[in-house]
């Protein structure tokens, strides 16, 4: 129902994505190869006849007929029945679905201007018809009334699920409000959407604005050549010829960091990175940001909330804010010992370097990467040649899903893609028959997002007869012409990750899109996808797929040996990144309605130092002033999920090595019982079917190396 940003567009996500009664379009053209289904199989989408003009007149036509569609449901004089209310809903906008589907995956993989226009121009309509929706009184009058008496209607457990599931999403955006606190509602969306908006603009400006510039070569000892030849390509074409110019990433820490020699540059890019929008003037965004944490308060406090945590946690895993705060607290003992191991080495490798300073921030990784030097004498690079990209996926994430789920693949040439770089597989079940589809995009290009991600070009559901079209899309770099693609082992692990979300959109078998599939919470949706991960060093399957490119032989196990522990490496300051920005969100949407705006330097200061962690060394992942997750995209009193969902993955990864692993019969209970439900069960009670127990802090510390037990 609502768009699931990590995951574009699932069709639930699009299923309602609304459309106001402005019924004025015209036919569309049955030239336009959105006016009818694809006649391909499983009606992937015609990449063959799409043209970039097609999509805008047909996402316009799509509103427009389900907005009729909508309003006849609304309207309709037969009491209310889940046919023709809930199902009837679920049916509508067949159009606008299957085009919005092939639009966002193309918008977000393969964008131009003509594509960027499209966006700009329905984006916002888009987003004011699903208001109109919502708060329409007559249809919300329709699911109440089927609601109140879900007991008696004679629904299976399926249908009750999904009645219950738009019922949450009805209130969740404001149906049951009185007429004043609708016009409240929509005013305070108003005004926080504008706010998204502007915070976003001032961080990328500053973002860009506070990149380092560097006018002395020598200062940038310690990158390699390409790095500097970048460096001085960026200035020049910011006209500073003659300069270099490090551009900041979107974290807290810089990759730079861990190979720049000189601590004076180190500092100076550091201290860029930490006051990119803290430098006063226009481009600031402290104000903004406490103007939206007060507005969201008072948000929640018109559904009856405490704070704006409790407002969005209500529909999640977690439930409540104590429950994520309880979560976090079960880490920080561990985490904090860690840290201060960790820190105690890095000042001792300083010490020993003839050097008399006091450890900071912007030390940290060049001392981290100088210990782990000295302990493991490894480097990314020894392993990438046993990394070729179409064996580790073929011998790697297929083999190991075939071992797990009995389901094979077969290549698909015949179907079109919107990029030559993509192929298209057909996956068969365990009996042979047909599952879904899915294409794979993994290399980088400049009209491609950054990040990885899956979605549906077609949603399963039995209501609608259609099987899953999935897609991975990744950023690894492309290699030279007739080159083997040799990756690192964090873009294995992605592929592990996607195919993950993949499995999750391939073994739905619901009947109703609003359930299917990765319709799923924020803090649910990364438990496939983080499970399949562990899959990657599983000694059978790591033996299968880490072949060098040329000789064919395996990995020597001493590199393997290597791999392994490298991942447990630096966890204090890479978890503890993720555990005090997590801390800050939670701490950000706490504050009441009548809580008065907040001083953010203050507001942080103190929420850092109550948090028991070294946030002085290890500072959060993202400051408040550019925490763009938590302000403006989709995970504000979220970002908590990532951490939540590692504990259920690696909860139940140590479930299968304790029921023996890499088994069919393993593999089968944990389809049935999680990966083929959707959201066709609450999720506590899904995991608990699965494990007989509620998910355990144990194994991902274990799994994060905190358990005490390494050197
Ligand atoms: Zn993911």
């Amino acid at each position: 129902m609502t768009r699931r940003p990590w995951l574009y567009a699932a069709t639930a996500a699009t299923c309602l994505a609304g459309w106001s009664a402005v019924a004025t379009a015209a036919t569309l053209p049955a030239s336009n190869p959105f006016a009818a289904e694809s006649t391909l199989p499983y009606h992937a989408p015609r990449f063959d006849l799409i043209k970039d003009t097609d999509y805008q007149p047909a996402l316009e036509q799509g509103m427009a007929e389900q907005a009729e569609e909508i309003d006849r449901i609304a309207n309709n004089s037969e009491p209310a029945t889940f046919e023709n209310t809930i199902a009837a809903m679920e049916r509508s906008g067949r159009l606008l679905d299957r085009t919005l589907e092939t639009f966002s995956g193309v918008y977000s993989a393969n964008t131009n201007p003509v594509l960027d226009k499209v966006q700009e121009v329905v984006g916002p309509k888009l987003s004011a018809h699903q208001d109109s929706i919502f708060l329409n009184p007559k249809l919300f009058a329709r699911v109440q009334y089927l609601h109140a008496r879900k007991a008696t209607l004679g629904l299976n457990a399926e249908q009750k699920q999904a009645l219950d599931v738009y019922y949450q999403n009805f209130v969740q955006a404001g149906a049951q409000l009185s007429d004043g606190d609708k016009a409240k509602l929509r005013d305070l969306n108003t005004r926080l959407s504008k706010l998204e908006t502007v915070f976003q603009q001032k961080l990328l400006a500053g973002t860009k604005a506070s990149a380092l510039i560097v006018s002395d070569k020598a200062k940038l000892a310690g990158l390699d050549d390409a790095a500097i030849t970048a460096a001085l390509t960026a200035a020049k074409e910011r006209k500073l010829d003659g300069k270099w110019l490090l551009p900041l990433q979107n974290t807290t820490q810089q990759p730079a960091l861990e190979s720049l020699t000189d601590r004076e540059t180190r500092q100076a890019l550091f201290e860029q990175s930490w006051t990119r929008v803290e430098k006063g003037g226009d481009g600031d965004t402290r104000d903004t940001i406490a103007t939206i944490a007060q507005l969201r308060a008072q948000k929640a406090a018109l559904f009856g909330y405490k704070n704006y945590a409790a407002y969005v946690l209500a529909d999640q895993m977690a439930k409540t804010p104590e429950a994520v705060h309880s979560f976090i607290a079960q880490i920080v003992p561990a985490l904090a010992a860690e840290q201060k191991r960790e820190a105690a080495d890095i000042q001792a490798t300083i010490t020993k370097s003839g050097a008399s300073f006091q450890l900071k921030p912007w030390d940290w990784s060049y001392y981290a990467g100088q210990v782990r030097k000295a302990r493991l004498n490894f480097d990314e690079n020894q392993v990438k040649p046993y990394f070729e990209l179409n064996t580790v996926l073929q011998d790697g994430v297929f083999f190991a899903a075939n071992r797990l789920y009995g389901i094979t693949f077969k290549r698909r040439t015949d179907i079109p893609t919107y990029n030559p770089d993509v192929m298209v597989f057909e996956v068969f079940d365990k009996d042979g028959s047909e599952l879904g589809l899915i294409y794979f995009d993994y290399f980088q290009r400049d009209n491609k997002n950054g990040g990885a991600w899956m979605s549906n070009f077609v949603g399963q559901s039995a209501l609608l007869g259609t099987k899953p079209v999935v897609y991975n899309v990744g950023n690894f770099t492309k290699p030279a012409q007739g080159e083997p693609a040799l990756i690192s082992f964090d873009d294995v692990t992605t592929m592990f990750h996607e195919f993950g979300h993949a499995l999750h959109g391939l073994f739905a078998k619901q009947t109703y899109p609003i359930i299917s599939g990765t319709s799923v919470a924020r803090d649910f949706v990364e438990f496939p996808s983080q499970f399949n991960e562990h899959w990657a060093l599983n000694a059978t399957v790591l033996a299968h797929y880490a072949r060098h490119y040329k000789t064919g032989a395996p990995m020597p196990a001493s590199l393997v040996a290597l791999l392994k522990k490298a991942a447990t490496f630096n966890q204090g300051y890479r978890l503890g990144e993720v555990v005090s920005a997590a801390e800050l969100d939670m701490d950000w949407h706490s504050l009441g309605a009548d809580a008065p705006k907040q001083d953010v330097d203050v507001f942080e200061k103190s929420a850092l130092a109550k948090m028991g962690l070294k946030t002085d060394l290890v500072p959060p992942r993202y400051r408040s002033s550019y925490f763009l997750h938590i302000w403006s995209n989709g995970y504000s009193a979220g970002y908590y999920a990532y951490l939540w969902t590692e504990m259920l993955d690696d909860d139940t990864f140590a479930w299968f090595e304790k029921n023996g692993g890499l088994t069919r019969k393993n593999g089968e209970r944990f389809r049935d019982m999680i990966l083929s439900r959707g959201h066709t069960q609450d999720y506590g009670p899904m995991f608990r079917a699965f494990y007989g127990k509620d998910p355990d802090i144990g194994p991902m510390l274990t799994f994060r190396g905190l358990n005490g037990s390494k050197n």
